[in-house]
């Protein structure tokens, strides 16, 4: 069965969208997403980045690798919170409106995590 692109609703084969609502709203979706996913793609790379450097330096130096895994990732909470933009691969599969609220859960663990990262690193400085 096919599914509406937006909710994920059950229509018929010659729809894509099962209402204008899920239309206008996934237009607005791919037009957000147009402008600013160059942007994220630079902050999700150079926080990835740091994070992963972070581990690696948090093994030699604990007080600086500390803060170099939370700050980022409380960034990427916070920028995913704003701006959820899902991979494409999810949208595929869970279809935006789905998407965009997996995207925030996540978003939300990251933030609660970067936070009780950045209290711990702030403390065993
Ligand atoms: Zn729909």
């Amino acid at each position: 069965m096919k599914k509406c692109e937006y909710c994920a609703k059950e229509i018929s084969y010659h729809e894509i969208y099962c209402c204008d609502d899920c239309q206008t709203n996934a237009n607005k979706f791919y037009e957000v997403r147009d402008k600013i996913s160059k942007l994220m793609g630079v902050i999700n790379g150079v926080s990835v980045l740091s994070i992963g450097i972070g581990l690696f330096v948090y093994s030699m130096i604990r007080e600086v690798g500390a803060f170099m895994v939370a700050i980022p990732t409380v960034i990427l909470g916070i920028l995913f919170l704003f701006f959820p933009i899902p991979a494409d691969v999810m949208i595929q599969k869970y279809k935006i409106k789905k998407a965009v609220q997996i995207t925030r859960i996540i978003a939300v663990v990251l933030l609660v995590f970067g936070i009780a990262a950045t209290i711990f690193a702030i403390f065993s400085t």
